[in-house]
C-alpha cells in the first residue's frame, strides 16, 4: 500500500507574521519557512504505518517554488521514502492544490493520502476536502487515531465534546489533527540519508493542471495592537471599573 502525503513550505510558526505596506499579503522576505506542523504529523503517521508493514511506500509531494525541495527532504529526513515536486511560482490556492494531488493519485495510485488539516499560513482546512471530493474518494477529518486493515481504515477524530469513529474503504483522504501523535526529531544521519532518496520534479502543465488563482485578495491587515494594561489598587477599583469604564457588568 502506497502512502501520499502532501506537505506545505510555510512561514515558520515561531516567527511573527509581517504585513506588506501596500496590504497585498504577507511578507516573506528573508523569513524562515518550515515544513506545515500538522504536515509533520502526516509524515511520521506514514512513517510508524510503514515501519508497522502495513504501508510499503511513502511518497511526499509538495507544491511550490524550487525551495520546496527543502520541506520535501526533511519529509524523507522523517521516513518518506520518495519525493515529488510540482514546481511552479504561482501562489496556489487550495482548490489548485487538491487538482495537482488528484492528478498525482492517477499517477501514483495510492490507497491513502494523509494530509494536515491546515495549513498555518492560509489557514484553509479546505485541500483534502477538495482532494477528496475531486477523485470520489471518502474522508475524515481531524484524525487522532488510524488503524488500517482489511482494505479499511478506521479513524478517530475529534469533534466538538468528544470522539467520532468512522470506519472508511480504501483509498481514502484523512487529515491529521495535533493529538494523532508526536513527530520524530529528523536526526542527522538521517537528514543525510534523506539526500540520497529519489526526487522528481513536474510541472503543473505536464500534470495537466490550470493552477491560475481562482480568488483574489482584496487586503490583509495586522490585527490591531492592544493598548497596555493597568494596575488596580484592590478588588473595589476593578468592579468599579468595569462597571462604570468597560460596562461589562
Ligand atoms: P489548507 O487547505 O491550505 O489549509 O491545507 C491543508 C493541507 O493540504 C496541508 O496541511 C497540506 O497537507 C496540504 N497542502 C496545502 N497546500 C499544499 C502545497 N502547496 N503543497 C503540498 N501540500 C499542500
Amino acid at each position: 500500500m502506497k502512502i501520499l502525503v502532501p506537505v506545505k513550505r510555510v512561514i515558520d510558526y515561531n516567527v511573527k507574521a509581517r504585513v506588506k505596506a501596500d496590504g497585498s499579503g504577507v511578507d516573506l522576505t528573508n523569513v524562515k519557512m518550515s515544513m506545515n506542523p500538522f504536515d509533520e504529523i502526516a509524515v511520521e503517521e506514514a512513517a510508524r504505518l510503514k515501519e508497522a508493514g502495513i504501508a510499503t511506500e511513502v511518497i511526499a509531494v509538495s507544491c511550490g517554488v524550487a525551495a520546496c525541495q527543502e520541506t520535501l527532504r526533511t519529509a524523507m529526513a522523517i521516513g518518506a521514502d520518495r519525493g515529488i515536486l510540482v514546481e511552479t511560482e504561482v501562489e496556489l490556492q487550495p482548490l489548485a492544490v487538491a487538482k495537482l494531488l488528484k492528478a498525482l493519485c492517477d499517477k501514483e495510485q495510492p490507497q491513502l493520502v494523509i494530509c494536515g488539516k491546515q495549513a498555518i499560513d492560509d489557514d484553509a482546512n479546505q485541500t483534502g476536502q477538495m482532494l477528496a471530493a475531486l477523485a470520489g474518494w471518502p474522508q475524515a477529518t481531524f484524525a487522532s487515531k488510524v488503524a488500517i486493515a482489511d482494505g479499511k481504515a478506521t479513524v478517530t477524530r475529534e469533534i466538538d465534546g468528544g470522539l467520532e469513529t468512522l470506519a472508511l474503504t480504501l483509498p481514502t483522504v484523512v487529515s491529521t489533527d495535533l493529538r494523532l501523535n508526536e513527530p520524530r526529531y529528523a536526526t542527522l544521519p538521517n537528514i543525510m540519508k534523506a539526500k540520497k532518496k529519489p526526487l522528481d520534479t513536474v510541472t503543473p502543465a505536464e500534470l495537466g493542471v490550470d493552477v491560475a488563482p481562482r480568488l483574489t485578495t482584496l487586503k490583509v491587515v495586522e490585527p490591531a495592537k492592544r493598548s497596555a494594561g493597568i494596575m488596580v489598587a484592590d478588588v473595589q477599583q476593578l468592579v468599579a471599573k468595569l462597571k462604570n469604564e468597560a460596562k461589562v457588568i
